[in-house]
């Protein structure tokens, strides 16, 4: 089978883009797959994090990989920072990496400006890392949203670079990863600004939509978003991005096609629109949430999963870092 890899920072909860985009599709392909899914929490410290919550948080986002779907028969769930060889291999990625590429970086760009003159070197470094998370894995598919398309191509410029220096044709040191990027959710948007993605970092919790928030609070978030005063309501119209992105979530949620959404919704005013989509997004989000409290009221079971996880990642990952040091002519430990 080939291989998958992919991950989520505990930097917060899990909301709808992170569902919609990654997660729900980790769920679709798995059983044709050898799966690893990673709570990447050294990316979690690329910004300010809170010491106090990590630990929690990071156990919420592998009980949330459950309860969304991610079946143990299929995938491996571990957390980044208990395979030490992700930062390992980072540093000997960094020094084969021109700094330019991580300039270069949309994301970096973007949150770099949020931080002042407090960015730190972890967040222009970020790609990196994730390359490492991918590279040691010799991952063949990588499913993620839209916004993490730049890093994928780095990451394959890294490899080809390092396989260009240090490998053979016959030979490569490291395999080249292709991006799965599904169309339909790729970029779920926010709820307070129809022109930026929905993220876990923005400051505002009124924006997003997350896994565990409870019915009465996704009633009065989707009640509150951005919406227009144009009359009736309709996809793909550049001057209506938060009604778009509306739309959308109605139709991933409701299962139902778009043009029946554009025939259902044509007439509607957005107080009629509003409570149908936050019926349908509470009726997703119900059974993940049952399924979560479950998990998280069995630590121990968590645990021993995190656990089993580690050490089946860590034999890839070990296996991969050796490959490298040895391409790079290290003196292996004697
Ligand atoms: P942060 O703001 O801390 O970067 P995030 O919401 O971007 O958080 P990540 O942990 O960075 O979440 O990303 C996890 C996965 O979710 C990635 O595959 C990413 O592409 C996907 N993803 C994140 N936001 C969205 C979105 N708005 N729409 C679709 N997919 C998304
Ligand atoms: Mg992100």
């Amino acid at each position: 089978k080939q291989r998958v890899l992919s991950g989520v920072q505990p930097t917060g909860n899990l909301h709808l883009g992170n569902y919609l985009g990654a997660i729900r599709n980790w769920v679709e392909i798995q059983s044709n797959y050898d799966n690893y899914f990673c709570v990447v929490d050294l990316h979690a410290i690329t910004v300010p994090h809170n010491p106090k919550t990590l630990a929690h948080d990071t156990y919420t986002i592998a009980a949330l990989y459950l309860a969304c779907g991610i079946d143990l028969q299929y995938s491996t769930i571990f957390v980044q920072s208990h395979v030490s060889a992700h930062s390992e291999l980072t540093w000997l990625l960094n020094c084969i990496t021109p700094l330019n590429w991580l300039e270069r970086m949309i994301q970096f760009k973007e949150k770099a400006v949020k931080q002042g003159e407090n960015v730190s070197v972890g967040l222009l470094d970020y790609p990196v890392l994730m390359a490492a998370d991918i590279l040691l894995y010799d991952a063949d598919r990588v499913p993620v949203g839209e916004d993490q398309k730049q890093h994928l191509e780095l990451t394959r410029d890294i490899a080809i670079r390092v396989n260009d220096k240090y490998g053979s044709k016959e030979k490569p040191v490291l395999k080249l990863p292709e991006p799965l990027i599904r169309q339909e959710g790729a970029r779920i948007m926010s709820l307070t600004d129809g022109t930026s993605k929905m993220s876990k970092s923005d400051p505002s919790d009124m924006s997003r939509i997350n896994l565990l928030d409870p019915p009465e609070l996704v009633e009065k978030k989707i009640k509150r978003c951005k919406t227009d005063p144009i009359k009736g309501l309709t996809f793909d119209d550049p001057e209506r991005p938060e009604c778009n992105n509306l739309l959308t979530l109605y139709t991933i949620l409701s299962g139902k096609t778009k043009q029946e959404v554009a025939v259902e919704c044509r007439d509607m005013g957005w107080g009629q629109f509003k409570l149908l989509l936050a019926e349908v997004t509470i009726e997703v989000l119900r059974p993940i949430q049952d399924k979560y409290k479950e998990i998280m009221d069995n630590r121990d079971y968590l645990d021993s999963i995190l656990r089993e996880g580690r050490q089946k990642a860590e034999a890839v990952a070990n296996k991969t870092l050796e490959r490298v040091k040895n391409a790079l002519g290290y003196l292996p430990p004697l």
